[in-house]
């Protein structure tokens, strides 16, 4: 059954979170006849980091069946490229896929939530729940109630705290560096080489990537496009720190604003990316204004339903960006809920079982194998047998080019 508007007899859903897998879970709901409200703890619309996002087929479906459709979505890459530090190409492959940006799922997902549903300046305190409901507490003094509460709420998930509050992220010993750079600004034979196509480098310990993506306002015309630009480097607990610390001594443990990373530890990088990262990449970061990075954390939930509670996207699993998964796996979370909801119309906890059996080893496998794609760069020693056995193919130039961003590993 799919209606666009909630009746008065709706079953009620309160979602924690209103990123990209709160408003897909809250569109994918409403089709199917429930009143759903989205609650999110920022006080302004949110707005994108700038970078981009591979999509998938589990993405585009829960895009297409949520209503959000996939217009304009994004650009075509068709294939992949790896070169040495002195920028001659050592890997190709074909590979056609489709790239995007965050904010343009944002904008796709968003304007489908009608603004009475979605409330900004909400941060959960605290749920309650019996066998008649569940209540969310808002710091703010609010509180709601509702059948079921989805916890969108990312991978610090305050909902999922409050059930388990010994799992937290654990950082990985490496982070992320990113920027865009216009189309327009490169040198043509740079743009030549790495338009249209994923590129990579493999300096030691460390990994440096790029793709197109959309212009200022989803701009996909030749040459107002952008180029995503990402650099995995490895940074001690210690280091990680002083890189959190702004120029007036504030650490930011949760994670620095772009607009508060010192000067120096951006010159810093810059500095190192001079000796260290074949020229065409390089090229791409010198035409960026201002780099940003995040660190990159593991989390894996072992449970997903908590009674009238469940987890969806990151607050469940955080799969590390190698395996370029994380909103695709968070759409497909937010689909398999909606679906399994309708199927087991009446019955909540028959069908948040079928959501967990259906997800959790899909979550799992994304966690684990981000992991392993990683740990060249973080030096963790392999596990497992097989993990050790998969190492040398995932480490190697033509096994990334064939595994990184890829989501075969989950036909496999
Ligand atoms: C503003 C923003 C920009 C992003 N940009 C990119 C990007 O450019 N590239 C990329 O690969 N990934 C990006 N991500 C991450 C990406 O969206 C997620 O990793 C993935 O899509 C899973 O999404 P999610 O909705 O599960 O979690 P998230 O996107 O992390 O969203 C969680 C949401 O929950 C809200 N929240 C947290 N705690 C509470 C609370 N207690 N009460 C109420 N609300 C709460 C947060 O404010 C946030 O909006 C971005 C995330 C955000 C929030």
């Amino acid at each position: 059954m799919v209606v666009d508007s909630p009746s008065d007899t709706a079953r009620r859903a309160i979602i924690v979170g209103g990123s990209t897998s709160g408003l897909l879970a809250a569109a994918l709901l409403r089709r199917r006849g429930w009143q759903v409200d989205v609650f999110e703890r920022s006080p302004v619309e949110l707005e994108g980091r700038g970078a981009g996002i591979v999509c998938h087929s589990e993405l585009l479906e829960a895009l297409e069946e949520s209503g959000a459709g996939t217009n304009a979505i994004g650009i075509e890459v068709g294939e992949r490229l790896a070169f040495d530090e002195s920028g001659t190409v050592i890997g190709r492959r074909p590979f056609p896929q489709t790239v995007t940006s965050w904010d343009r799922l944002y904008q796709l997902v968003r304007r489908i939530v009608p603004d009475s549903y979605y409330h900004l300046d909400h941060t959960l305190a605290a749920i309650e729940q019996d066998a008649a409901g569940v209540r969310a507490i808002f710091e703010n003094g609010r509180s709601v109630e509702g059948e079921l509460l989805i916890g969108a709420d990312g991978f610090r998930s305050t909902v999922r705290q409050q059930f388990l509050p010994a799992i937290t992220p654990q950082y990985s010993g490496y982070l992320i560096w990113r920027g865009l750079a216009d189309e327009a600004a490169l040198q043509p034979d740079i743009r030549d080489a790495v338009f249209d196509r994923f590129t990579f480098h493999f300096p030691q310990g460390a990994e440096v990537l790029g793709y197109p993506i959309a212009g200022k306002n989803n701009d996909l015309r030749k040459g107002n496009r952008r180029y995503n630009w990402v650099w995995y480097r490895r940074a001690s607990e210690a280091d990680l720190d002083a890189m959190l610390t702004d120029a007036t001594g504030r650490y930011h443990p949760m994670g620095i604003s772009p607009t508060f990373i010192r000067e120096e530890v951006i010159a810093s990088m810059r500095a190192a990316a001079r000796t260290a990262i074949a020229p065409q990449l390089l090229h791409v970061l010198e035409k960026i204004e201002r780099p940003f990075f995040t660190p990159i954390y593991d989390l894996l939930s072992p449970q997903f339903t908590f009674g009238r509670v469940a987890l969806i996207g990151d607050a469940a699993v955080v799969a590390r960006p190698h395996v370029g998964y994380g909103t695709t796996k968070a759409a497909g979370d937010a689909l398999s809920l909606a679906r399994a909801l309708e199927a087991d119309r009446g019955d909540l906890s028959a069908a948040l079982q079928r959501y967990q059996a259906e997800r959790y080893g899909i979550g799992e496998q994304c966690f684990y194998r981000g992991r392993q794609l990683g740990a060249w760069i973080s030096g963790a020693p392999p596990r497992t047998a097989r993990e050790r056995e998969e190492a040398e193919e995932l480490h190697s130039v033509a096994g990334i080019l064939r595994h990184v961003a890829s989501g075969e590993f989950l036909q496999m």
